[in-house]
């Protein structure tokens, strides 16, 4: 059994907006306290439970499983299920599959996935009890035969068997009234007997459609005579051969909709004029007793458009198929399985799917308020860690005369969170504990043999100009031992192969001697005798420009060169050892996760950049 979930409590808090208005007067008003179920044919599985408490408003999310869900999925996921849990009400997850040819249970099972891991629960949230399947148009398909009946018999509906072009012409456009199909007069008997011989399989793909019979020349092109059944002889991947007949996505989803008793169906602006025909659909029903008021009602926001990325599943097929990624959960792709790989979290995404709001009005949202909160969420959260992505080995040279032998090594131990990311009553994380020896491995940016003006880190001892020597640079490694460099090593090309510098005893991390010597500056490093050899994946915005398929140009060529980067790091033990998909702040470089696929823990440490510590595009 589940249990219904509580309302949530944060409703009150959360930025009001018009969809939250709209369901508070309907809750208010009772608008939908009478609905009972009709009884819906293939919806008895779902529905076991009983009739739904009038008192809950039900919302749905219907993917067509054509392909993996993206950013733009995931604010309409949240929207969908995230004000029915607000309001304690009910959100379906539905596929409408009413459309044979491009549909797929591998698609079917990633959008499972995608909803499950945003944190959204349609087996408690939007099924009937012990019902964990989601809902499907494909189980109405019998009901939705019935209805386009129905229309024919009220003289609503009529086979059209124009050809495709003349349909074309004689829709009108915009300045031009249609013209009324040579068909549309036909009697009822006919229109029922043509109907029966398109599902009976007499008729050839595309030799005739249904149409509904409403308005030639209505100024809404929707709402010229749209068709509402396609003959197609295609074997769907749930109904097999059953059908070659299937109902347009227009006709399919105000009935499903219906008979799964949805009180506010919520989708993208571009579906505003589809709503006549949402309605006069309704309507048409409720005359024909197939269905009672009242009727759920549609509701558009705007979509999410992101700057430097695509939102279009046929877009993000091509990228897949060109090979311009490595696959549907490349990292740098915005499909929820694309961000999930690179480290994004379920909370961020609702985070942001919060921040960015629900609006009447088209607009773009810039990509870092994405990575933003991401940065939020991970800030106190991410174990920190230190990695070096372009090593070069730094020699303590006096350190058997320091600590007895070359071979000596001691451990260092830092915090695994700051201070200021542990919140009131909880309890820290274990420190982490790694080893400083002779030998460690720091950025090759950090040392500098002629420093340029307020350079901080390693620089070797200088002759001044009156002939004196400065001495070089004192900084500390950070969580160990203060450090004073004394010059380097090259190969014959010139290139830097050791820093050499000298340890100064007692001035370690955490003891009394800490700050007896003053350091300029912690530089970051991981030791040779501990540190982990890892392959670090580095991550940039997949597209150069903000708008990448602005004014139809050819988005590919906005892509990115630098989008990824690999390097070969050295990386502390405590990150070596982490788990596929954990997250954490590498100091000084930003957040990076253990690649879900490819990391194996201690053995081949892999890591994603998921995002920089600051906004670095916004200049
Ligand atoms: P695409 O245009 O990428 O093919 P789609 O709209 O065809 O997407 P569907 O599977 O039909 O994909 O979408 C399911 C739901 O997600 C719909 O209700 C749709 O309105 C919503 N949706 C799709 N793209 C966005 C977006 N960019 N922002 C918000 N909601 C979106
Ligand atoms: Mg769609």
């Amino acid at each position: 059994m589940t249990t219904p979930t509580a309302p949530d409590n944060n409703a009150d808090h959360k930025v009001s907006n018009f969809l939250r208005q709209i369901i508070e007067k309907d809750l208010e008003l009772g608008t939908y306290a009478s609905r009972r179920w009709a009884g819906s044919p293939g919806d008895a599985a779902h529905h076991a439970a009983g009739q739904p408490d009038p008192a809950k408003i039900r919302t749905r999310f219907p993917p067509e499983p054509n392909g993996y869900l993206h950013v733009g999925h995931a604010k309409s996921i949240c929207i969908n299920f995230g004000l029915a849990k607000e309001y304690g009400g009910v959100c379906h997850l539905r596929f409408d599959d009413t459309n044979p040819e491009k549909e797929d249970t591998e698609y079917v099972n990633s959008i499972i996935d995608a909803v499950k891991w945003l944190g959204f629960d349609w087996a408690q949230l939007g099924q009937a009890a012990g019902s964990a399947a989601p809902y499907q148009a494909s189980d109405y398909f019998d009901f939705m035969y019935r209805a386009a009946e129905a229309l024919i018999e009220a003289g609503y509906a009529y086979v059209d068997e124009q050809s495709a072009e003349d349909m074309r012409a004689n829709r009108g456009d915009f300045g031009k009234p249609g013209v009324d199909s040579p068909f549309r007069s036909r009697t009822v008997a006919e229109n029922l007997a043509r109907f029966r011989e398109m599902k009976g399989g007499k008729l050839a793909d595309g030799a005739a459609v249904l149409r509904a019979k409403i308005d030639m020349a209505s100024p809404n092109i929707n709402m010229r005579d749209p068709a509402i059944y396609r003959i197609r002889r295609a074997t769907h991947h749930h109904t097999g051969d059953k059908w070659c007949i299937y109902p347009m996505y227009t006709f399919a989803h105000p009935i499903e909709d219906a008979l799964e008793q949805i009180t506010h169906s919520i989708c993208t602006l571009e579906f505003e004029d589809q709503r006549p025909f949402y309605d006069w659909l309704m309507e048409r029903l409720c005359e024909c007793k197939l269905l009672a008021a009242p009727s759920p009602k549609q509701y558009e926001f705007a979509r999410l458009n992101l700057t430097y990325v695509i939102t279009s599943k046929r877009k993000l097929a091509q990228l897949v198929n060109e090979g311009k990624v490595s696959g549907w959960d490349d990292p740098r792709m915005p499909t929820i399985v694309g961000l999930r790989r690179r480290g994004y979290t379920p909370e961020s995404l609702r985070l942001f799917a919060d921040r960015i709001g629900v609006t009447k009005s088209d607009s773009w949202i810039d990509y870092s308020t994405l990575e933003g909160c991401l940065r939020e969420d991970l800030e106190n959260k991410a174990h920190r860690g230190m990695a070096v992505l372009d090593p070069v080995k730094l020699v303590l040279t006096n350190w058997a005369e320091a600590f007895g032998s070359d071979g000596y090594t001691e451990a260092c131990t830092q915090p695994a969170l700051p201070h200021s990311a542990i919140a009131e009553g909880q309890t820290p994380p274990a420190d982490r504990t790694f080893q400083i020896g002779k030998e460690v491995w720091i950025e090759r940016e950090d040392f500098e043999e002629v420093p340029p003006k307020g350079y901080k880190r390693l620089s070797p001892p200088k002759v001044n100009p009156d002939g004196s020597t400065s001495p070089g640079a004192v900084v500390r490694l950070k969580g160990g031992y203060v450090i004073e460099c004394t010059g380097c090593a090259r190969d014959a090309a010139g290139q830097v192969t050791e820093v050499h510098a000298k340890v100064i005893p007692g001035t370690k991390s955490g003891t009394p001697g800490a700050d007896s010597v003053k350091a300029k500056a912690a530089i970051t490093w991981v030791s040779v005798a501990d540190g982990v050899k890892a392959e670090v994946r580095l991550y940039d915005r997949l597209f150069a420009e903000a708008h990448p398929d602005a004014g139809g140009k050819d988005f590919l060529q906005s892509l990115n060169p630098d989008s990824l980067k690999v390097v070969t790091a050295y990386v502390e033990p405590s990150l070596a050892g982490a788990q596929p998909d954990q997250k954490f702040q590498f100091e000084r470089f930003g957040y990076f996760v253990a690649d879900r696929l490819d990391h194996v823990a201690g053995a081949k440490p892999v890591f994603n950049r998921v995002t920089g510590l600051k906004d670095s595009w916004g200049q």
